[in-house]
């Protein structure tokens, strides 16, 4: 166990750095904060903070040797950067995990070789790629960026050849998987943590609503009948032991029109369909992976109220910031980003609500109407 006093290194400097920082201060640790930029979200409620380019081996060697546990929050760390660091301190969740889940290849690979069901997909190497994929996944169907993609960033859907030549020649870097389109009947994510232990502790399923390609809406727990939810349990959990993960994992799916559950991508870090656990949940999805990491007991994932979490984007985020304040039952979060620009995330809302009376989108748009 990490004994209080201690400091965890979280490399990346975004709200969900900040996030944890705050749940590590709760059980006593300190936080050192690897930043590519200057003051980011995270430095403001962290200890320490070191400023560097995430590549630079002096800086990973100088802030590796300041801490004694590192996690990650910022996904796209390069392999021999996670190799320096790992060198000199215990890294968590591991380098391999980071390398599988930053490559969409390799993550559908991995999923595959563990028979978790995922949507047909193949890889697109180069133009007569565009009549294979159409063949094999029947338009329309969506191509994607292997790596560094991000609300919706960095994919395509293909409706047609010349839709695929020129995906092909703007999405870069290839090659680029093609997937095929799930017309799902809802997306859903789970959260697992895991210990060096190897206890489990796992939120309840979350059903996701993306607006833009950015999450807009999370219900939890999921509108889904309780097999459904406990399914979408048991296939993160057996991810997280296939990878032997330390710290948390967020699993994200697509619930199919004949029910079927389909695997989408894995991100091993707090997720962002996890914060309505920051006011639903005794112990929330940030201070699990601080536990998982520090190598601390994993308790249950008990929820106590039924909740819905409305991420709060871009400019007009400030303006409605004094509402939400004003209005009773709506529980703020802001990041302390100071540059509100369109599609970036300044914060988010809780609403709580009594168990099992979790509304339809109706009734939380009209709790949500001032803002
Ligand atoms: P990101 O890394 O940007 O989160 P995702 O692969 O999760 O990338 O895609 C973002 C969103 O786009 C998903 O949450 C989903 O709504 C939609 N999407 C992605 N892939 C598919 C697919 N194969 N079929 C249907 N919708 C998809
Ligand atoms: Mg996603």
């Amino acid at each position: 166990m990490l004994s209080p006093n201690s400091t965890i290194g979280i490399v990346g400097g975004g709200q969900l750095g900040r996030m944890s920082a705050a749940a590590a201060a709760r059980l006593g640790f300190r936080t050192h904060i690897l930043s590519d930029i200057p003051d980011p979200p995270a430095s403001q409620v962290a200890s320490m903070t070191t400023v560097g380019a995430y590549d630079d081996p002096n800086i990973l060697t100088q802030f590796a040797n300041a801490v004694d546990v590192i996690t990650f929050e910022f996904e796209n760390i390069s392999a021999t950067g996670m190799d320096i660091l790992s060198a000199i301190r215990p890294v968590y969740p591991s380098g391999q995990i980071l390398r599988i889940s930053q490559d969409r290849i390799l993550e559908k690979t991995f999923l595959k070789e563990h028979n978790i069901p995922t949507t047909s997909w193949m890889v697109v190497n180069q133009l007569s790629d565009g009549q294979k994929a159409a063949e094999k996944l029947q338009y329309p169907f969506i191509l994607k960026t292997t790596r560094l993609g991000y609300d919706g960033k960095g994919q395509a859907v293909i409706n047609s050849n010349d839709d695929f030549v020129h995906a092909f020649g703007t999405l870069k870097p290839h090659p680029l998987i093609a997937e095929k389109r799930v017309l799902f009947s809802c997306e859903v994510s789970v959260m697992v943590a895991r210990n060096p232990q190897g206890a489990i502790s796992t939120f309840d399923t979350t059903e996701n609503k993306h607006k833009d390609g950015i999450l807009d809406l999370s219900f939890a727990p999921a509108r889904i009948c309780k097999e459904q939810q406990s399914k979408a349990q048991k296939l993160a959990i057996k991810i997280a032991e296939s990878l032997n993960l330390i710290g948390i994992l967020g699993v994200e799916m697509f619930i199919d029109q004949n029910g079927m559950i389909l695997v989408n991508e894995i991100a091993p870090r707090p997720h962002n369909s996890g914060h309505w656990t920051m006011d639903a949940c005794p112990i929330d999805q940030f201070e699990m992976h601080i536990r998982a990491v520090a190598n601390l007991p994993l308790p249950p994932a008990i929820r106590h109220s039924d909740a819905v979490m409305k991420n709060l984007i871009g400019p007009k985020t400030m303006e409605v910031w004094p509402q939400i304040l004003n209005t009773p039952g709506l529980i703020g979060h802001l990041y302390g980003k100071d540059h509100a620009k369109i599609g970036r995330k300044m914060g988010h809302v809780n609403i709580l609500f009594p168990y099992n009376s979790l509304p339809g989108e109706f009734g939380v748009s009209s709790i949500l109407q001032t803002i």
